[in-house]
């Protein structure tokens, strides 16, 4: 090993790109050997094991950084464990005098905390930076110091902090760090192999900084223009889905800022840009709501909710609505676009959960756990967010009595049937199945299950 000197180590986790990131950055501007360090951690207080769609993400998306580092000239390692064991033999190993990382806001921040003490008591130089996020949790607070709980107020404070910083550019050079030993990334057993079924998923995505920049151009060439009107419409390629990009942090939200507020629009974009960014703001909104209740995904938010009177899912109805067979186009439609491609649209999504929660009285929580698995997106903040804003037990969430007709926005949002027809083949044929549930009977067995949560207060 070539360590004549004191290699910084950069410990990336959700933020898998060379350009706009400040922990690279700091290494390069410290001047020393660095290593580059992707940790696949799923033993430590606060992780959640990733599901299998991000699996196939993350694989791609290591692989493209990789790919990325080797051209600057620099040292990419992989290793497996948990972080307060594996980065501190990383650093005995490499004689490392300085670690650098972008700060996480859920369960692992006690991990992290814990490192940056031990790693500065031994010495170290240990720094952490804002990365991920435009406004971190604890700069945005009410008149009278506490954490907003309702997203247009907490928008506007964001926006009254006056512009995010410019994003900073990509590295040219990276000098690496020979004859360190890293895992083989094929032995972590990321991708599907029996069956393989993420052939879907890899017809529709790119993953990694290149498809993610890739993407945002075209959006703003051509969706943004028509994105306040087009948005809820799942047949249109008016959104940007730029959200497993920016899951894996493959492009930070300053990137995003940067180019719809400071780049090249059409008066059509400029003038949509705001609802777009706002957008983006709800993922700061749940990001600030987890970093201070991070028990989001298993506990409601609002506590009243813990009285509700959840029926136990039957396993065919459950799997009914997993596989697309409920008998509810719409429903069906989402459910076969997120198995074939990790995504779903953000209408479809509202619907296929209120469906879940409401016409089936299933636990939130069952659904989340199915997206958590199924989405290339799937995000430690904005699922659990969503899951309890469509219940009703979250932060600023829909009213439990707003109860979404499948079949009315269907009309609304899918007129002439396009996005149905495109995922539901079978469809007005013999083999397409009756409706699971009695739309209009099971809204109103839901709306008595809540009047039995208020009266129980
Ligand atoms: P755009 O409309 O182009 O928005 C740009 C970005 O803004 C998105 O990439 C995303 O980062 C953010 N954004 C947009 N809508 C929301 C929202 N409602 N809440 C928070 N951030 C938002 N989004 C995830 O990123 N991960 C999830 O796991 C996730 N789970 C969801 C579960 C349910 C039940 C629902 C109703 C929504 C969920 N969303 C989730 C939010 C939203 O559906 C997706 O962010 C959006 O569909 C992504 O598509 P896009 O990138 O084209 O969005």
């Amino acid at each position: 090993m070539t360590t004549s000197s004191s290699p910084s180590i950069v410990w990336l986790r959700d933020d898998l790109r060379l350009a706009d990131n400040p922990a690279i950055r700091a290494a390069v501007d410290r001047g020393e050997p660095i290593v580059v360090l992707y940790l696949l951690d799923e033993e430590s207080r606060g992780i959640r094991p990733i599901g299998a769609a991000s699996r196939w993400w993350l694989h791609h998306s290591l692989t493209a950084l990789g790919d990325s580092i080797a051209e600057r000239g620099g040292t990419f390692v992989l290793r497996r464990g948990a972080a307060a064991e594996a980065l501190p033999k990383l650093v005995d190993e490499v004689g490392a005098g300085a670690v650098f990382w972008n700060r996480r806001y859920g369960g692992t921040r006690e991990v992290d905390a814990a490192l940056k003490t031990s790693l500065r008591e031994s010495g170290l130089e240990a720094q952490s930076f804002q990365a991920n996020l435009m406004h971190e949790p604890w700069t945005v607070t009410t008149g009278s110091g506490t954490p907003f709980k309702v997203f247009t107020p907490f928008w506007k404070a964001c926006l009254e902090q006056g512009e995010p910083r410019a994003s900073l550019p990509t590295p040219q050079t990276l000098e690496g760090v020979t004859g360190v030993d890293s895992d083989d990334l094929a032995d972590w057993a990321l991708l599907p192999t029996h069956p393989d079924w993420a052939g879907g998923i890899a017809e529709a995505w790119v993953p990694g900084e290149h498809g993610a920049h890739e993407r945002l151009e075209q959006f703003c060439g051509d969706g943004l223009e028509d994105y306040a009107a087009g948005r809820d419409e799942p047949s249109q390629d008016a959104t940007s889905r730029l959200s497993p990009y920016l899951r894996f942090g493959e492009i930070s939200p300053f990137q995003i800022w940067d180019r719809v507020q400071r780049g090249q629009l059409s008066p059509a974009a400029r003038r949509n840009a705001p609802k777009f960014l706002r957008e983006v703001g709800w993922r700061e909104f749940n990001y600030n709501i987890l970093f201070h209740f991070p028990q989001l995904q298993t506990d409601n938010f609002r506590p009243e909710f813990d009285a509700f009177p959840w029926s136990k899912p039957r396993q065919e109805v459950l799997e009914a609505w997993q596989q697309g067979r409920t008998g509810i186009p719409l429903v069906d439609a989402g459910m076969r676009e997120l198995w074939q491609t990790g995504y779903m649209h953000n209408r479809v999504r509202m619907v296929v959960a209120s469906l879940l929660i409401k016409n089936l009285l299933i636990d939130w929580r069952v659904g989340e756990a199915w997206f958590w698995d199924c989405l290339v997106d799937a995000d430690e903040a904005n699922n659990p967010a969503n899951w309890q804003w469509v219940a009703g037990s979250g932060a600023d969430a829909a009213p439990y009595f707003r109860v979404f007709n499948p079949m009315l926005q269907a009309d609304k949002f899918d007129r002439h049937g396009e996005y149905q027809r495109r995922y539901i083949p079978e469809l007005g044929t013999d083999d397409y199945p009756s409706p699971i549930v009695d739309l209009k009977e099971s809204r109103a067995e839901a709306l008595e299950a809540y009047d039995h949560l208020k009266n129980a207060q």
